[in-house]
């Protein structure tokens, strides 16, 4: 991935941008902020935008904001980035791992109902890959059972199931602006999302030492507060967003094409699902031939993510061993990304797509 390639489209206006920060003075939680906060959230779908000072933090202070803490249950998955079950420990709750869907790579709702408990307080979907989860079952889920769903949108910006935006879907929606990420910052930044004038306010007061005015603290807060460069950054980049999703459907199908030609698997996307491919992701038993085969012909690829939570090092406590989650352990073992990213030019596209097409079913 390039990303110098799309700053320099963007020179102009990024540094028109920055000077408006520069020129106000004020560098966290200004007007930039506000003003972002209300364009990402009416893209969003929702009432509500809470900026925050990264994706993990948006998962942690919604939590938070949600009541959730010690004493309480998390349930979400583990093949995920490891932020997403960071987030749960934060809060002091214990994560409850749930295996994927073996087609979707997303979580299975009928695991999700076995693993709640009377100690289960929320439901954390992760619209992994860009693709949004299979929602209607844990929404159904939840509200039989009085569960808050808390949506991990980091890698689905713009994606959308059943005709909404991720991120107003459930309770409230977490995103990253991660460089990287479909809307990237120039460092880390975070948004919440919902509907729900309560838990936006708590949201509000949990990112800044609980302060409902300046020295005063109605609640324990912390500190996870958007920039204003970065806000300002993100309202240009906010303007692009749907074209560079456009862009990178219209990769995935190049992608898509070449594919039918090879005995390559991909990951299903739910029925009701449009997704915005962060990520373009593979899956093979061959995995390790198949990216020499295309490191041969000078093609990068990534594996999103070669170790489940639930078997790293870190979290190896929480107690599940080999074999607990076999789909999850299935994923990691054959997934692989192709280079997929919207100022990727036409022939570079077309090169990896041949490259990808050359393997056929070997
Ligand atoms: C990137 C990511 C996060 C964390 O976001 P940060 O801004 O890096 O903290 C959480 N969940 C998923 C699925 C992600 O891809």
């Amino acid at each position: 991935m390039d990303l110098s390639r799309q700053h320099l489209a963007l020179a102009d206006e990024l540094a028109e941008a920055l000077r408006r920060v520069l020129a106000h003075g004020r560098f966290v939680l200004g007007p930039e902020v506000e003003a972002f906060e209300e364009e990402f959230a009416r893209y969003a779908g929702r009432r509500f935008g809470i900026g925050v000072g990264s994706g993990t933090e948006a998962l942690h202070v919604a939590l938070l904001a949600c009541g959730v803490g010690p004493g309480d249950e998390v349930v979400t998955v583990s093949h995920t980035a490891v932020a997403t079950v960071a987030a749960v420990e934060l809060t002091g709750a214990r994560p409850v791992l749930v295996d994927v869907d073996a087609e979707t790579c997303s979580l299975d709702p009928v695991l999700v109902e076995r693993a709640l408990s009377p100690r289960t307080k929320a439901i954390v979907p992760v619209h992994l890959y860009g693709a949004p989860a299979e929602m209607s079952p844990i929404l159904e889920l939840a509200r039989r059972r009085g569960l808050r769903v808390v949506e991990d949108c980091a890698q689905a910006h713009g994606a959308v199931y059943d005709g909404r935006r991720v991120g107003s879907l459930g309770d409230m929606g977490c995103f990253s602006f991660y460089p990287t990420k479909n809307l990237g910052a120039l460092g880390d930044g975070g948004m919440i999302t919902t509907n729900d004038a309560e838990l936006a306010e708590r949201a509000r007061l949990l990112r800044q030492y609980g302060w409902r005015e300046r020295y005063v603290s109605v609640v324990r807060g912390l500190n996870s507060r958007l920039d204003e460069i970065q806000a300002a950054v993100l309202r240009v980049k906010l303007r692009h967003l749907d074209a560079w999703n456009a862009r990178r459907r219209a990769l995935a199908a190049r992608y898509l094409a070449a594919l039918r030609e090879t005995n390559l698997q991909t990951v299903r996307v739910p029925e009701r699902g449009d997704p915005v491919f962060h990520l373009f992701v593979v899956r093979t038993e061959r995995r390790e031939a198949f990216r020499t085969h295309l490191e041969e012909r000078g093609i990068g690829t990534m594996i999103h993510y070669p170790v489940p939570v639930h078997q790293q090092d870190a979290y190896l406590d929480l107690g599940y061993g080999p074999g607990a989650l076999p789909a999850s352990e299935a994923a990691a073992r054959t997934v692989v990304s192709l280079p997929l990213y919207p100022e990727m030019t036409d022939e570079e596209v077309g090169a990896v797509a041949t490259a990808v097409a050359a393997w056929g079913r070997a």
